[in-house]
């Protein structure tokens, strides 16, 4: 049975002390009011990971993402992180993929396998990002694309290994653009990846991956995205930077 994620991107927002009052007002209401097994995963920018740890410490639902990492291991690459570090912090994911990283570093699907590797190899479980343009969307076998995005960057993962990978479908159309996919929209990709997956993996593995939907999710969007039956939860943007609306999203069903 997959446990519903609803995971916030923080992406590069929030001061220091604004980081951690968005955490603590995540928190309190998460305590008051959020009942039913669902995983909260913060993504905030990676200086600020360990205090954010230390906020979310009694909130045994929550855990932490950093919103990239290092394909290197260790060594002279000024400027990067490794997985190894982030393990060290007591990250336990890592955002691999994102549209924004693939568009503005030119991050393609041969190095985020190797991303994929080093974060699985230090036992940080990828949030595996992917999605097709508008105009792929428009003019293109769209869904194809996608399912080579994870062919290319996955699908040299044991079963085992790819078990412990979550897969974020998020249309770049509808990142940050306040256009959200349709829940049949999403749901027909989503139900075209876990098919992949299976024809890969075998069902009974494929049943066990959390997809998650991103794209403009709102607290008005969510219940609907979330009620779809191969939607696991949200990858969430913008929203996520506002307490009240993101309570709204963690609360949806
Ligand atoms: C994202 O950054 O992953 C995202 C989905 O952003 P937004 O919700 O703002 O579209």
């Amino acid at each position: 049975m997959r446990k519903k994620i609803v995971a916030g991107n923080w992406k590069m927002n929030k001061l220091a002390d604004e980081a951690v009052a968005l955490t603590s007002e995540l928190v309190n209401m998460a305590n008051d009011e959020v009942k039913g097994d669902v995983k909260v995963i913060l993504c905030p920018p990676s200086i600020y990971l360990t205090t954010i740890n230390k906020y979310i410490e009694n909130a045994p639902n929550f855990s932490l993402a950093a919103q990239n990492c290092s394909d290197k291991v260790s060594g002279a690459f000024t400027g990067e992180i490794s997985a190894a570090m982030l393990k060290s912090i007591g990250v336990e994911y890592v955002l691999i993929g994102h549209s924004e990283r693939r568009q503005y570093f030119n991050e393609n699907n041969a190095l985020l396998a190797e991303k994929v590797n080093t974060a699985l190899a230090n036992g940080v479980s990828p949030i595996f990002c992917c999605g097709e343009s508008l105009d792929q969307r428009q003019n293109e076998d769209f869904i194809g694309f996608v399912k080579n995005q994870i062919s290319e960057s996955l699908f040299h993962l044991s079963a085992q290994e790819i078990l412990s990978v979550v897969i974020a479908y998020e249309p770049i159309w509808a990142i940050g653009t306040g256009l959200t996919a349709s829940a049949e929209q999403a749901q027909e990709m989503h139900a075209a990846l876990r098919a992949h997956l299976a024809d890969k993996y075998g069902a009974d593995v494929a049943e066990e991956i959390s997809i998650l939907y991103g794209g403009s999710v709102t607290a008005a969007s969510a219940d609907e995205l979330f009620a779809s039956p191969d939607i696991d939860g949200g990858l969430v943007g913008g929203a996520s930077l506002k307490s009240r609306e993101f309570t709204n999203i963690i609360k949806a069903r």
